[in-house]
């Protein structure tokens, strides 16, 4: 354990009680206690800091009281009145209590109504004063007399501190068992109690040169804003006290990268020869196309980071269909043909096994021996790794277990990065001596946001499809339109191409999903008794799977019905369009994805997505963005403007700290700055001696992470 630093700050201690800190269990915290504890793990919130740093998704303005009279049905609307009446009554039918109050100013009378809370009516005695919060309604039954049901209500004593009325309250995120009221009285009181634990760690001219506001002045006004200002500015995140926490969270996100960066960039790494010749050379003369120029450059970027005795780590980046398996390939030679294995990791096992395919044949004739490593592989294969009998491994999750050993492994690729973590990376790094890592990702992210999720790796971007590319004609259709999307796949399979149907497979309805897959290839064979129909699908066995895709690779089968397993990675140039059932159930980059499974030989290529409707706001933009452009960065800039930043990075999984308050989009600039200011401080303090608190809140950020990418 981590001893307190002795520079806390002594705040509502005495000196027999045991100190409270940031890193208290928040079970002891005042008002919280086990019971609540639990609930509130469920927010994630373990400790007071936790707690302290638990902000508000939104507020809402109950300033302005209103007098009765002026009360707008319609509103939410918050007004102060005297009790003149209360009483529970039981509905005749449903046997249901209501309690119902009704109070009054000088203007006007108000009556409200809490259903099965008779409980409340011990708090409002006759002539008590309140404020209530709510949405205001007429009467229905006689039409005149306002009304409201179940709004936020406060008694005022003579003394009290207002925290649900009368003022700009903050909303939090509740979960069952703590309401959000209870919750609000809970942080209000928290942090009256212990916002002063919460110490100013930033260096004082980073906090000059960025206008930073004072932390614990930040944290107490992000959750009960007293400063007079404007509610939007507020949702939007754009107060004062919301860019300074931006600004911290960026900060300590960023710094933690640049001493990532640092530490790897002092290991040693393989230097490995490069000559373009031997290996290389026989592989290139036998391709049966000419690379791109940003094939060609960024192989070259990758070839002089393995000529140098440093720990290479670079993302590749580039639009589906840009050619990656080639670059990967190269540089898995360039490790080859220098004695080391290389390995290959790619997210599911059907891609796998696409990849393994590919590879294998590929490098067939140069005399290279290739494993396939998955969950169900045999002990033989862990043999033949950690023999030396195969030069090159690719696999799933699979590789990164504990049994398996390498002989000298000198590359490492991640294929689709997105769903691997830092900490993934890392266990791969140490499965050999300092191998290189080279990742590759085709979910297109825009530059900028690129630096923050791979923050610690350099950057290379295929930015050029190959040549002959035609793009995909993509259009929405409705269920009312079958014919005319049967009219499409009919011509498509008389030209001699091949169609791919997708079918969603979303977790919570698998079952479901996977029968309409089911009984779509049932379909499709009877509508197409003169082409042959397969189905692949992830509960399939291996075997079955891939011999139905090679069958589909080879021409064998014209229609493949398939769910979304077939998202990464399958490359049949004469399959020129794909039909996408439900496609209004698809994420966006998933959609595009799926589309660029089409597209890949000289062909007209055709992306028809079949909507059914009624679907929400989201699906619509979606479906729009699809049809209006085939750019891969448009569509994640698109994505990334629907679903929201958070959603589309997953911090969660990629083992970064959480953004809980920063918005990757929104708070672009900020994030800039903060960035700069983390990798100059980071070259000027290697060690932060000089700030211990900026280097324990870092190391607490980061939660011990800093250290095992270290190993
Ligand atoms: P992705 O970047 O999506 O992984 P792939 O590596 O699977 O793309 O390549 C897509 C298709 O393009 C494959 O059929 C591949 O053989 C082909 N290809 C790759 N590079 C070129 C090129 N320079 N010229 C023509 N075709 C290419
Ligand atoms: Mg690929």
């Amino acid at each position: 354990m981590k001893s307190k630093t002795s520079n806390n700050v002594q705040s509502n201690t005495s000196p027999n009680k045991p100190q409270i800190s940031e890193d208290t269990p928040v079970q002891y915290v005042k008002g919280v206690g086990p019971a609540r504890a639990k609930l509130l793990d469920k927010l994630d919130i373990k400790t007071l800091g936790n707690m302290l740093y638990f902000f508000p998704w939104r507020y809402e303005d109950r300033k302005n009281l209103k007098k009765i009279s002026a009360l707008t049905p319609g509103s939410q609307e918050t007004t102060a009145g005297r009790v003149i009446s209360s009483n529970v009554i039981t509905t005749p039918r449903k046997r249901m209590k209501i309690f119902e109050l009704t109070i009054a100013d000088e203007t006007g009378e108000l009556t409200c109504r809490w259903f099965n809370q008779a409980y409340l009516k011990k708090y409002f005695p006759r002539d008590q004063k309140v404020i209530l919060s709510g949405v205001v309604k007429g009467n229905p039954y006689s039409g005149f007399g306002l009304e409201m049901d179940n709004p936020d209500f406060e008694l005022i004593g003579t003394d009290d501190k207002l925290i649900h009325t009368a003022r700009i309250i903050p909303v939090y995120n509740a979960t069952e068992g703590i309401s959000v009221k209870q919750l609000r009285t809970l942080m209000f009181n928290t942090i009256e109690t212990y916002s002063s634990l919460v110490r100013e760690y930033m260096p004082e001219d980073i906090i000059r040169r960025n206008s930073l506001a004072p932390l614990p002045w930040a944290v107490r006004e992000a959750h009960f804003p007293e400063e007079c200002i404007d509610i939007s500015v507020l949702n939007a995140g754009v107060s004062p006290a919301h860019k300074r926490l931006v600004f911290d969270e960026f900060f300590l996100l960023e710094l933690g990268l640049a001493f990532l960066k640092k530490k790897e960039a002092l290991e040693k790494g393989i230097s490995f020869t490069y000559s373009g010749t031997g290996l290389i050379n026989d592989f290139m003369r036998n391709l049966p196309f000419k690379l791109t120029h940003a094939q060609e450059r960024v192989i070259r970027e990758i070839a002089s980071d393995m000529k140098r005795d440093l720990p290479m780590n670079r993302l590749v980046h580039g639009d589906v269909g840009c050619g990656k398996t080639i670059v990967a390939l190269v540089s898995i030679l360039i490790a080859v043909e220098n004695g080391y294995q290389a390995c290959l990791m790619a997210p599911t096992e059907l891609l796998a096994e696409q990849h393994y395919m590919n590879i294998h044949n590929m490098v067939e004739a140069l005399g290279l021996n290739v494993a396939l490593l998955t969950s169900g592989s045999k002990n033989k294969v862990l043999e033949d790794i950690s023999g030396g009998n195969v030069q090159i491994i690719i696999g799933t999750h699979a590789l990164i277990q504990e049994q398996v050993n390498f002989q000298n492994l000198g590359l490492a690729i991640i294929d689709e990065q997105h769903r691997f973590g830092v900490v993934q990376r890392a266990t791969l790094r140490s499965k050999g001596n300092n191998p290189d890592i080279l990742i590759m990702t085709a979910t297109p992210i825009p530059r900028t946001l690129a630096l923050t999720l791979y923050g610690d790796l350099d950057i290379s971007v295929i930015d050029e499809l190959p040549a002959g590319r035609k793009p995909i004609i993509t259009k929405v259709f409705f269920p009312s339109q079958k014919d005319r999307i049967h009219a499409r796949i009919k011509d498509e399979l008389s030209k001699g191409r091949q169609v791919y149907i997708v079918y969603p497979l979303i977790e919570e309805s698998e079952k479901l999903d996977l029968k309409s897959a089911i009984d779509g290839a049932e379909a499709m064979k009877i509508k197409y008794p003169d082409n042959s129909v397969a189905l692949v699908h992830g509960k399939m066995k291996h075997a079955e799977r891939e011999d139905a895709m090679a069958r589909f690779k080879a021409g064998d089968i014209d229609i493949l019905v398939a769910t979304t397993v077939i998202e990464v990675g399958i490359d049949v140039p004469n399959a020129s369009l794909m039909l996408i059932v439900h496609a209004e159930r698809f994420g966006l980059a998933q959609l595009h994805q799926l589309r660029g499974r089409t597209g890949r030989g000289t062909y007209d290529s055709f992306c028809l997505l079949l909507a059914y409707p009624p679907f929400s706001e989201d699906g619509r933009s979606r479906l729009k963005a699809m049809e209006s452009t085939g750019d891969g960065f448009k569509i994640a800039e698109e994505d990334l403007a629907i679903r929201g930043p958070g959603d589309f990075f997953g911090t969660r999984q990629s083992g970064l700290p959480d953004l809980r308050i920063a918005n990757i989009v929104r708070d672009i600039k900020i994030l800039e700055r903060a960035r700069n200011e983390a990798f100059t401080l980071a070259e000027a303090e290697p060690e932060l001696k000089s700030y211990p608190d900026l280097k324990e809140t870092l190391h607490k950020k980061w939660m011990g992470r800093l250290e095992l990418i270290k190993s």
